[in-house]
This record gives structure tokens, sequence and C-alpha cells, in this order.
């Protein structure tokens, strides 16, 4: 059963005229075009769900505005597979082409949310369409789910499906979850843990620096400890082809004036964690580092959600390049399977499914850039893949 290209693009760009900016990337420029957040784009999911014949179609509202999506669509046995693709975007407010015009030029489909990653949700949705009018139904049935959140805000939509899936008691046989990965399989992610450490001095005049204790002065130690500690993980020996965990200060605030002696200082540091790491024993050794190296009282605070299972952050992704899923896809798109160094809501789908890989056109390069395209033969490409895949009949 074949979609046409140009079917595919104006589904495609259909939605990229939906703006979804993630409320955490607002700014004047989203806010022009109405209100941020997935809503628009969770309204138009549902009703095209419906007119495809979904099954059964669930709002399910992760926080005020911000529905996930999710259309479960009936298969000729009573297996399932799960489509997952994020509805929000990153920030408009630096693109340099009008972020939302969806216009099909030069061979692409442009906007922002084009690449990522509306590109795997216009196609599925104008196969499924075609498919329901042709009266043909996928070999498994197929869940497709559109989750809120995954550009910032700890993957709050992905957090939120996965009880959803356990108390319905689904049993998933392969999961996609839509990125882009330039078609290859990616079988693997690096996991994170994030912390703000703050230094708690002494407030005084600068001119008696003896009365005070520096809070900025104090964290320079702390700083340097951890680049000692970015030090040790890279010599470590690599347990996957994900490499080595890795760590980074990465933001720095405090003082509050020229001739005040500060009394707090704050650090964020991101903690990429590899296979076999868990959240929890990293999240109290950045502790520990902090805590030894500075001279000052100081307190380190999780950034991050905890996971479903009361985890301080999430681990690693992994599962072996040698699984059915990941060679079908490696085979049907003429890839080769690769790990990935981004996080994705993969990282909260460790278990749920037989088979979980991250796949999608585009490369994640190109993403979150100032223009965002993505080649309508693309589309019809990942189209060939979705359709060999979810075998129609
Ligand atoms: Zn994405």
């Amino acid at each position: 059963m074949y979609v046409g290209a140009r079917t595919l693009a104006e589904e495609v760009a259909g939605l990229v005229r939906i703006p979804s900016v993630n409320p955490l990337h607002a700014g004047p420029r989203a806010e022009e075009y109405g209100p941020v957040g997935e809503g628009a784009i969770a309204a138009r999911l549902a009703a095209r769900c419906e007119a495809a014949g979904a099954r059964e179609v669930v709002l399910d509202e992760v926080l005020p505005g911000r529905p996930n999506v999710y259309g479960l669509f009936r298969g000729r046995s009573d297996r399932l597979v799960v489509v997952d693709v994020h509805t929000d975007t990153v920030t408009v407010e630096s693109m340099t082409d009008p972020p939302f015009d969806g216009r099909i030029e030069q061979g692409s489909v442009w906007g922002r949310g084009a690449l990522d990653t509306k590109a795997t949700l216009g196609v599925l949705l104008a196969l499924l369409d075609s498919w329901h009018r042709a009266g043909l139904r996928p070999e498994h049935g197929l869940l497709l789910v559109g989750s809120v959140g995954e550009e910032a805000g700890g993957l709050v939509g992905a957090t939120r499906f996965r009880p959803w899936a356990e108390q319905r008691g689904l049993r998933i046989d392969r999961m996609l979850v839509a990125e882009p990965t330039e078609f290859r399989p990616v079988h693997g992610l690096k996991g994170l843990v994030l912390v703000e450490v703050t230094a708690h001095g002494t407030a005084s005049h600068s001119a008696r620096p003896d009365l005070g204790a520096n809070a900025v002065e104090a964290m320079a130690p702390v700083i340097a400890a951890f680049v000692a500690e970015q030090e040790r993980l890279g010599a470590l020996p690599a347990a996957t082809e994900l490499g080595n965990g890795t760590v980074s200060v990465t933001q720095i605030s405090g003082g509050t004036g020229s001739n005040v002696i500060p009394e707090r200082c704050s650090v964020t540091v991101g903690r990429r964690i590899v296979p076999g790491e868990d959240p929890d024993d990293v999240l109290a050794r950045l502790a520990d580092i902090a805590r030894a190296a500075c001279p000052v009282p100081c307190k380190v605070t999780s950034l991050l959600p905890r996971t479903p299972d009361g985890r301080a952050g999430s681990p690693a992704f992994y599962q072996p390049p040698d699984s059915d899923f990941v060679q079908y896809l490696a085979r049907a798109a003429g890839t080769a399977p690769a790990v990935a160094p981004f996080g994705a809501n993969a990282l909260r789908y460790s278990g749920l499914a037989d088979e979980l890989v991250v796949f999608g056109p585009g490369s994640i390069e190109d993403a979150h850039q100032d223009t965002e395209r993505v080649a309508v033969a693309d589309l019809v490409r990942l189209a060939g893949i979705l359709t060999g895949w979810l075998a129609p009949g």
C-alpha cells in the first residue's frame, strides 16, 4: 500500500503549523503565535487518530493543558507494538525562518519540529489514515503515544505513560521511540543525573574578608574536584560502546555586590551515566565529592524528578545490537546499529517492551537549529520502513 510523497509531506507540514513549543522554551516569539505548549497539537493528534479508525483515543493530562495522547489501533493479532513520538519542540526565539509556516520547498518540509520530531508522527498518521480507508489493519495492535515534555522538564510525558501502560497490563513486543537518528536503530543512550551544589558562606564587607566566609572562593576547589572526577572517569575501561560516564560543571551563580563577601554560590553539575551505573550511587558520589572539597557547608540537590521507581535520575538505556528489532530496522533502512549521546524518552522505557529502539529520519545535529527541515525523500523512505514493519493487510 503506497502513500504518495505529497500526502506524507502535507501531513507533516500540517503538524508543523501547529506550534507546540515546550513551555520551558517559551519566549516572546513563540507567544506571538498563541499559547505555548502541546495542547493544540494533542487535540489535532487525537482527532487524526479518531479519523484513522483508532478503537480508543485517550487524552491523559500530564500538566495543565498539556496532555499525552494514546491512540490504540486494532491489529490482526492480539500482540501490541508502540510508537512513541514527543509532541513538544524546542525554542523558536533564534530562528531565522518563519518558525511554523510548514512550507514545502526545495524538497523539504520547513519549520520547527519538522525534523524533531513531527516527521514520524505525520508519516505514521498518513499511513494509518490510508490503511483505514482501504480497510487494512496493521499486523499487530498499535499504540501511538504522543508524549509531552521531552525537550525540557525531565521527560514528564514518558514518565506518565509508563505507569499508564503498566496499570493496563499492556504487554508490548516492540517499541519505537521517534528521534532523528539518520535511520540508524539506536540501541543505547546515556542516562543523566543533574545536581545543584550550593556553598553557604557568611557575608561581610569586602574590606573585612576575615569576618566572612567567601562562598564563591569556596566553590573553586569544588569545581577543581569535578574536573579531577572527569579525568578519572575518562580513564575507566568502558563496559559497552556507550563509553564512559562524563561529568561537567555547566552553570555558576553567586555574589550580591562587588564589595560584599558572598554568602552563597551555586553550580549546576551534569553527570552522564552509562550502563551499570545506578543514579542513586552516582548522586551520592557527586555529593561526596562536593562536600569533601568545599571548605564551607554545602548542599547538594538533585534537579531531576524521581523516576517512577524512585531513582534520582535516568539510568542509561542499553540493549544489545543483535536483538531482532535492531537488526530488522538496520536491514530495512540499510544502516548500522548505533548508540547516541543524547537523552530521549527511551530513558524512561527500559524493560517496558521486549525490545526498544530509538529511530527516525534526519540528524540530531540538524535539530534545535536556526532553521529546521526534513527532506520529503526521507518521509517516503520512513513510510516504506514503517509499512514493512507494521505490515498492513
Ligand atoms: Zn526530539
